[in-house]
């Protein structure tokens, strides 16, 4: 009889965006999953891209 009772220990951590499980080894570096960080980093390009046209805003003011 086969042993199918195996117990595996994999390195997981939860997403810091969602808090969904992360197993891969990249997401676990990265401490978001896949799609969490392409919107994170879509979010702190927003963010950027506002701070950039608020002060172009400010200089044009004159
Ligand atoms: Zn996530």
């Amino acid at each position: 009889m086969r042993d199918i009772d195996e117990v595996f220990h994999i390195p997981a951590r939860r997403c810091k965006r969602c808090g969904g499980l992360l197993t891969s080894s990249k997401a676990i570096k990265d401490g978001y999953g896949h799609t969490c960080k392409m919107k994170t980093r879509k979010e702190e390009l927003e963010r950027e891209e506002a701070k950039n046209q608020f002060s172009l805003f400010e200089e044009g003011k004159e």
